[in-house]
């Protein structure tokens, strides 16, 4: 081996969803918001002067930051913005998880949980969901350096009630709990009232699900100023300039119309709704879903191959091989003609062709 080959840190990435070149395809598999944008995005894009663009951005972002403090009702020392949530989690997990302690966080997750976890060399255990796929309060009652989750999780897309992360809360008072809400617009309790009891609670969002904007890569993190000040001190540390100006602006519109991203996310719910009764129809089961996709798996139908003929026929979802959720289908919530396409070629499937 090449004496500089040594020092070469190796990783095992995080591995995205496909992002498929092709037009044609329906793409449900990484949740995706299949509606645009709200409107006040649109109009606040004509604004953008690209002239603004040879000045560096704000690096206190404090024009979404006081967007996203008035939106909540918290103080703008309350919240950090980051570019996506991704962001935002990989600086707490710098910030926080620096116990010899391991963290915790479940077995079926994030899968980049873990990924930061062993990029910055932090020990974590993974508790079993239990058999019907719930994170156990019980497990996060030992010892640990930290706890992070997503409520609803994901892929399952089960939320837990508000008394569950009080319980985890009260038996974690010595390190910080971070809360991923990655999917909580589309149900499910947020843990935001408890900032006022808890000061080692960390509530995560995003703009990439509910917001419909992944692609412009917008976060947030919600707690006390003083863990807020070291995330802050952490970004300054590392890059003062993580947000550019367009993300920043239009991510302050998009919080101006709270009556069409209400709309937007009844719709989606409604075709959750839709969706659970033709997959039950088809003999599917699948887990009771408060987010924007649901995992699936029929009893007499391999998920291996079911999603390789979903693929085959252009229509793309997300599949895990790995153990206990190798016979399900992550399938991403979409328009009305997505998810018709979907059972088509799911019903062609099952009867006969696979
Ligand atoms: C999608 C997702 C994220 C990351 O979203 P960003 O696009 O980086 O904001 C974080 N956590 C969970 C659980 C997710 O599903």
């Amino acid at each position: 081996m090449k004496e500089w080959k040594k020092n070469i840190r190796k990783v095992v990435p995080y591995v995205p969803g496909e992002q498929p070149k092709q037009q044609d395809i329906i793409k449900l598999n990484t949740n995706e918001n299949p509606y645009p944008p709200s409107p006040s995005v649109y109009e606040a894009m004509k604004r953008i002067d690209p002239g603004r663009m040879r000045l560096y951005p704000d690096p206190s972002c404090r024009m979404l930051v006081n967007g996203l403090a008035s939106y909540h009702g918290l103080d703008a020392g309350q919240i950090f913005v980051g570019v996506g949530s991704d962001d935002v989690l990989a600086m707490a997990f710098m910030t926080f998880f620096n116990s010899e302690k391991p963290i915790l966080f479940p077995d079926i997750t994030y899968s980049f949980y873990q990924v930061w976890a062993d990029l910055l060399k932090i020990p974590f255990k993974t508790p079993a969901l239990d058999e019907d796929f719930q994170i156990r309060a019980e497990d996060y009652y030992r010892e640990n350096g930290g706890v992070i989750f997503p409520n609803p999780n994901a892929p399952t897309g089960i939320a837990r009630p508000l008394d569950f992360i009080r319980d985890i809360l009260d038996h974690n008072q010595d390190v910080i709990v971070v809360v991923d809400e990655a999917y909580i617009d589309f149900g499910g309790e947020t843990a935001l009232p408890l900032l006022k009891e808890y000061e080692n609670l960390l509530v995560v969002r995003t703009y990439s699900k509910s917001r419909s904007m992944a692609g412009m890569r917008i976060g947030y993190a919600m707690g006390n100023p003083e863990l807020i000040q070291a995330l802050n001190d952490v970004k300054y540390s590392y890059n003062s300039y993580t947000m550019d100006q367009t993300a920043l602006e239009l991510g302050t519109a998009a919080l101006l119309d709270e009556n069409y991203f209400q709309s937007v996310l009844r719709k989606i719910i409604a075709t959750r709704q839709e969706a659970a009764e033709r997959l039950t129809q088809m003999g599917f089961r699948w887990l009771d879903s408060s987010a924007n996709f649901i995992f699936a798996a029929h009893p007499s139908c391999d998920g291996g191959k079911l999603f390789q003929y979903l693929r085959d026929h252009g229509v793309y979802v997300r599949y895990f091989n790995s153990p206990r959720i190798d016979q399900y289908l992550r399938i991403t919530i979409g328009t009305d003609e997505e998810m018709k396409r979907l059972y088509q070629v799911l019903e062609s499937a099952l009867y006969g062709n696979i």
